[in-house]
């Protein structure tokens, strides 16, 4: 295809998604947007999914604790959606949002190409990131050497010498978590400042190792991580470090629309209930949008919830809608 029929193809596209006014617009297509819009599009519904395909775990070669697709990779995951999404007639677009408001018919999305769609109903599904302590080669790592989730890396991390690399004194709780994978385990505080005695003594009593001066660097050879560089210029080998990176909410859709937020242990985070329903009338959130420790089997729920509680709102509205005209004609006879 030569770059004009490309691009003049692609117009045709954006033409297209404009001129349809849609059931749901999907901002955000990673586990929890995909899996609302197989849910949605397989209940015959019109679904448009926008998404920047950055899902948040796309540093992992691998997943873990996700039932028949452990150890799997995530962007596979993702391509597996996309396809199966696209072959009961969803639609996914490569775009991102930047301004999304109400109308009155529903909700309008425009996009950084410039492209607008409308639909009757909105599922923001665009998740969060990771801000990382800035420590030189930390974030080479990050994804392989350098994790944060035991539940997500903690097996593999089995018998191995795991560094904890906390920020906060309640993220001595993962050093807790992690003890029961290995008997070496080192936890550096420096970010987290002082560490209360009694903590330290706990850690201490369940066999772990503290380390106080301050990490700056992380050493890696040949790609694998092999130790961290301390402030003395010693260094400590490790085989995997848990960091706890910051997590912040990509939550620009609902920010626009003005959607409460409550006060969650990462920060504020956007209000929904255990359907999905944000404090919009008509806008939704789920996986990392709704919840900030959803795992990848908890975003696919999420979604697949929202997207039943909607198909239910839109088959009552039809039959409503049905049985008005029945009433209408029943007057008019
Ligand atoms: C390094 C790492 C490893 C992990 N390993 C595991 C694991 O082993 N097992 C596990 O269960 N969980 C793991 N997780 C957690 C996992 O990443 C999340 O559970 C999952 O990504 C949440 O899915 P989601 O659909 O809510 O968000 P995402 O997967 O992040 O998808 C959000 C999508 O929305 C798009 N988007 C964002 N903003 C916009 C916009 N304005 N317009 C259009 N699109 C937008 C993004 O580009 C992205 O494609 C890991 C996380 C990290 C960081």
């Amino acid at each position: 295809m030569t770059e004009r029929t490309a691009s003049a193809s692609l117009d045709h596209a954006h033409r297209s998604i404009s001129d349809e006014h849609w059931d749901v617009i999907i901002i955000g297509g990673g586990a929890a947007g995909l899996s609302a819009a197989l849910i949605l599009a397989r209940a015959r519904r019109r679904v448009l999914v926008l998404d920047s395909q950055e899902p948040r775990n796309r540093f992992a070669p691998h997943m873990h604790g996700v039932l028949s697709r452990d150890g799997y990779s995530p962007l596979d995951l993702v391509a597996d959606g996309y396809r199966e999404v696209r072959a009961v007639d969803g639609v996914i677009v490569d775009a991102r949002s930047t301004t999304t408001r109400a109308i009155p018919e529903g909700f309008e999305v425009e996009t950084e190409a410039g492209v607008h769609a409308t639909a009757r109903r909105l599922i923001v599904a665009t998740g969060a990131r990771d801000e990382l302590p800035d420590i030189p080669g930390l974030a080479e790592q990050w994804g392989r050497g350098v994790v944060a989730c035991p539940y997500c890396d903690g097996y593999e991390a089995t018998g191995r010498a795991i560094g904890v690399l906390v920020t906060s004194v309640p993220g001595l709780h993962k050093a807790h978590m992690l003890r029961a994978y290995s008997d070496d385990l080192t936890v550096f505080t420096a970010l987290a400042g002082a560490i209360p005695d009694e903590e330290r003594l706990v850690l201490e009593a369940r066999g772990m190792r503290i380390e106080t001066r301050t990490v700056t660097r992380v050493i890696s050879d040949a790609g694998r991580l092999t130790a961290l560089g301390l402030e003395d210029g010693t260094t400590t080998p490790v085989d995997v470090v848990f960091a706890e990176p910051a997590l912040v909410a990509l939550d620009e859709p609902l920010r626009q629309l003005g959607a409460d937020r409550i006060d969650s242990p990462f920060g504020p985070w956007t209000a929904a209930d255990a359907l999905g329903r944000t404090s919009i009338d008509g806008v939704w959130a789920v996986g990392n949008s709704a919840s900030p420790a959803a795992l990848v089997p908890l975003a696919m729920g999420s979604g697949a919830t929202a997207a039943l509680a909607i198909n239910g709102e839109l088959v009552a509205l039809d039959v409503a809608a049905a049985a008005e005209r029945v009433a209408a004609s029943a007057v008019a006879s």
